[in-house]
């Protein structure tokens, strides 16, 4: 069976639309959303509508909670604020409500899976070096933890130097307990613009990391357009 595990999407339906007509000819069998599908983006109700559309399994992300007034958004950067309010706004009370009803964390055969962190979800902890990662390894019962959150596509292993492994190599045949941060659907910040995700075939165990170019100038456009500040349309160029 094959997964596409996206991340990130923060309401830029370009790149959504790109990631999943590139699924569909590579016959993925399941979605799973590991959420901030809003925030940053000018597109959050279409992204929502989208994503439901997936049948798949759906999780919440910090962003997500933002927009609904659960999280806290007094330590959010001043654009990321003013995009909070912009997407309050938008939302509608049934998005409020679907966004409201996801979960933390999901399992799902030897996948779990978690927007941020597993030693504390609702905290939305980044897991960016190997000392965070065994932390949070010590805590998986599966073969594989999928998470998202930092925007950056890597791989974290016990018994690896995972990030010089990750230079240079884009698929993975698991057969140790892995982290895999899966990257930004729709805002990434590797320096490679390109949306970001990860298909997983449970047969073989391969995992790969998978790049896709989108429309980048309409997504632009469409933020610019909606009043949101311009530096969230100018990142998407340089994928910071
Ligand atoms: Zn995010």
């Amino acid at each position: 069976m094959k997964y596409a595990v996206i991340s990130d999407i923060h309401a830029n339906l370009e790149a959504l639309n790109a990631v999943i007509d590139y699924c569909v000819k590579k016959k993925v069998d399941k979605y799973v959303c590991l959420g901030d599908i809003v925030g940053y983006g000018a597109n959050p109700v279409e992204c929502i509508k989208k994503i439901k559309s997936l049948k798949g399994i759906v999780l919440v992300g910090n962003h997500d909670h933002a927009a609904i007034g659960i999280t806290d958004i007094t330590f959010f950067n001043s654009h990321a604020r003013a995009a909070v309010e912009w997407t309050r706004d938008a939302l509608s009370e049934k998005d409020v409500k679907f966004l409201t009803d996801l979960p933390f964390v999901a399992y799902e055969g030897d996948m779990t899976l978690v927007h941020a962190c597993l030693d504390s979800p609702e905290m939305w902890h980044y897991v960016l070096n190997d000392t965070e990662a065994a932390k949070n390894i010590e805590l998986l019962d599966s073969l594989l933890c999928f998470i998202g959150h930092s925007h950056v596509p890597c791989l974290f292993q016990e018994h690896y130097n995972s990030k010089a492994l990750f230079d240079f190599m884009t698929q993975f045949t698991i057969s140790e307990k892995t982290i895999i941060n899966v990257g930004s659907v729709g805002q990434p910040r590797d320096g490679d613009p390109r949306a970001s995700f990860v298909i997983y075939d449970t047969d073989s165990k391969l995992v790969s990391f998978e790049r896709i170019d989108y429309d980048i100038k309409t997504a632009q456009q469409k933020i610019i357009k909606a009043g949101l500040p311009k530096i969230l349309a100018t990142r998407l160029s340089i994928g910071k």
